[in-house]
């Protein structure tokens, strides 16, 4: 296979994979950083670019539960976060389509 495209992002805030810096977010993205994710704070992004999605699966949560699927980096494929796909109450229905990565698994580029 030839080389992969990926994009690069600026922002005054770049967020990138931990492992290999691959540029996934900008702080212009993000929408929360009051999430929770497994290894502990998480932020919500509005959009993440250089990523894979797993297959959708559904997780009980705290705030009730979701159809989701995991992020992966396209280029290492470390598992980053999750998108939300679907949301079973509405008060969580703005979270369709966005996506949650683990700040312990990012690396920030200023
Ligand atoms: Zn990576």
């Amino acid at each position: 296979m030839g080389l992969m495209y990926r994009t690069f992002l600026e922002g005054s805030v770049v967020y990138a994979c931990g492992k290999c810096r691959t540029h996934l977010a900008t702080d212009e993205y993000v929408l929360s950083r009051q999430f929770q994710g497994k290894y502990g704070t998480a932020y919500l992004f509005h959009q993440v670019v250089n990523v894979m999605q797993g297959d959708e699966q559904d997780r009980a949560m705290t705030t009730g539960l979701h159809t989701i699927k995991d992020v992966l980096c396209s280029k290492c494929k470390t598992t980053l976060g999750w998108i939300y796909v679907k949301a079973y109450n509405d008060d969580n229905k703005y979270k369709e389509g966005k996506c949650v990565l683990e700040s312990k698994l990012l690396a920030e580029a200023h």
